[in-house]
Formats: structure tokens, C-alpha cells, sequence
């Protein structure tokens, strides 16, 4: 049993508190990774500024059992974003956190897996630094990793791969971009947000000359207890995305270390170790 420290990280370890044009103290905010879905796989720092934030400001992707970690007390603002529905555009999350740290209030800021990968937390640390609001980044579990763990793909084997690529399968610009080359012999792609677009993703990698037989995993809600694990070869893709009706958030392993997929685990094992 870990015993987790509910002090706020105070804002000392940036200089001290940081005064604003109005004389006043504002406050920090930290964009924190909130791993894969499972709260075990939470970093203790994330836990610890969980466990002690006044206002938490997350997306969609925070299991609702990691936001059930906040303090009854604590104000919990959700900025979700699905394809089909903006519940609230980037800027305006800038803003908020912008808004709220100017007005005295430490943020964290929770996002799904690592803040940095495929998370906007680039623009969020850039609007805060041109506010002049001190940030801090707290690394996650990405889901790539969470999901290749509980799936049992080592994404790296020295007899299969040795180069792995993330991209996004939804991204703008998507049909102009290259991706030929980032899969085949020695390599594993690893493809975010490619639920919607995966009859899409396998064509543009089977005209880029990847064998139709090359292995995919599918991996739905990693580390949940609803996880599943779905296997396939690359010319299967788009039929095995719609007949097992696969929903996101779910990543798409392309690459012979696929092949080792367990599609018989249904969740983690969350057994303590005795
Ligand atoms: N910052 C996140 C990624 C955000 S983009 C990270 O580091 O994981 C959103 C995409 O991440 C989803 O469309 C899906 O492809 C992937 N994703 C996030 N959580 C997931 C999960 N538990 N299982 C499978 N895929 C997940």
C-alpha cells in the first residue's frame, strides 16, 4: 500500500509565487497525463495533485474512476471533446486555463494518457507561457504503451521490430500526408484516433505497397475493464473495425509484433502482488 502525500506541489519550486500586473498572486497550472484508463497506471505525482487540486479541467478520455480520485470539494470542468462534438474549442480551453490561473486558481489540467502525445498540451503550455502562467508537465502512461502492455505487443523485438512510429489516423491534413515507409519489415505504426478512418488507413498503406497479410491489433479501451483485443490481417482491417462494432477510444498496432496480440485478455489483472 503506497500512501500518497495530498500536498499540493506548492508553487515555490518555480521561483515563487509569480505576482500578475494586478499585484495579485495567480496561479500554476499543470497539465497532467492521466495514463490509459486504469487509476493504477496514474504516476504518483499526477495522484498527488489529483488528490489535492481545487479545480481539475479534463477531457473525455479521464476514466471516471481516476476523477472520482478529486476531493469532494474540489470544482471538476469538463472541456470534452468527441469527433462529432466540441463541447469546448481549444482556444477556449486555453482561455479558461489562462483565466483561472490569472485569477489566483492552481489548475490542473487532466488529459488522457501523456499530455504531449496527440494532447494539444503544447498549445495549452504555449497559451499559458504567453500569459505569462507558470506551467508544468506531468507525464502519462500514452495509451500506445498502456495498451501495448495490456494487450501483450511488445512493440519492440529484436527479431521483429526495431523502429516504432505513432501517428494519427484524424488529423488535419490526413489524406496529404506521407506515411509510406513507417510501416513494414522491422517496424510497428502505431495509429491514434483511427477508428473512423480505418478502411481509409489500410488502403493508403496497401497502395504504399504493405502486404495485405501484414498482422493488426485493435485495442479498445485499453486497461478498462470493458478492454477487448482484436486481431486481424491489414486487408481485414475495415471489416473487422465494423463487424466487431469497435468503439474509441481504441489504437490500431500495425506490424508483425501484432501477431503476438493476446485477444483472449478481457481487462488487467488488478490483483495486488502479494
Ligand atoms: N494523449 C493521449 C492520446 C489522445 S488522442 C495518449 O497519450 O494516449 C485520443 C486517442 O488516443 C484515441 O482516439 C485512441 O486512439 C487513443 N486512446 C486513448 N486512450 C485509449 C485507451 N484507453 N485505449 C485505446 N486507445 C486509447
Amino acid at each position: 500500500m503506497i500512501a500518497i502525500c495530498a500536498t499540493m506541489v506548492s508553487n515555490s519550486d518555480s521561483g515563487g509565487r509569480v505576482l500578475n500586473e494586478r499585484k495579485g498572486p495567480i496561479g500554476k497550472v499543470w497539465l497532467v497525463g492521466a495514463g490509459p484508463g486504469d487509476p493504477d497506471l496514474l504516476t504518483l505525482r499526477a495522484a498527488r495533485l489529483l488528490l489535492s487540486a481545487g479545480l481539475v479541467v479534463h477531457d473525455g478520455l479521464v476514466d471516471p474512476s481516476i476523477l472520482a480520485m478529486a476531493r469532494p470539494s474540489a470544482r471538476l470542468v469538463s472541456v470534452a471533446k468527441s469527433r462529432s462534438r466540441h463541447t469546448m474549442k481549444q482556444e477556449e480551453i486555453n482561455a479558461l486555463l489562462v483565466r483561472e490561473a490569472l485569477a489566483g486558481h492552481d489548475v490542473v489540467r487532466l488529459k488522457g494518457g501523456d499530455p504531449f502525445i496527440f494532447g494539444r498540451g503544447g498549445e495549452e503550455a504555449e497559451a499559458c507561457k504567453a500569459a505569462g502562467v507558470p506551467v508544468e508537465v506531468v507525464p502519462g502512461i500514452t495509451s500506445a504503451l498502456g495498451a501495448a502492455a495490456a494487450a501483450q505487443i511488445p512493440l519492440t523485438h529484436r527479431d521483429h521490430a526495431s523502429i516504432v512510429t505513432f501517428v494519427a489516423g484524424q488529423c488535419k491534413g490526413l489524406s496529404d500526408q506521407d506515411w509510406s515507409g513507417l510501416a513494414g519489415k522491422g517496424r510497428t505504426l502505431v495509429i491514434f484516433m483511427g477508428v473512423a478512418t480505418a478502411g481509409d488507413i489500410s488502403d493508403k498503406l496497401m497502395a504504399d505497397g504493405l502486404a495485405p497479410d501484414v498482422p493488426v491489433a485493435v485495442v479498445e479501451k485499453a486497461t478498462r475493464n470493458d478492454m477487448r483485443v482484436l486481431r486481424g490481417p491489414l486487408a481485414g482491417l475495415a471489416d473487422l473495425v465494423e463487424s466487431e462494432r469497435v468503439q474509441s477510444p481504441a489504437l490500431i498496432v500495425i506490424g508483425h509484433v501484432a501477431a503476438e496480440a493476446d485477444n483472449t485478455i478481457r481487462a488487467l489483472a488488478l490483483e495486488a502482488v502479494q
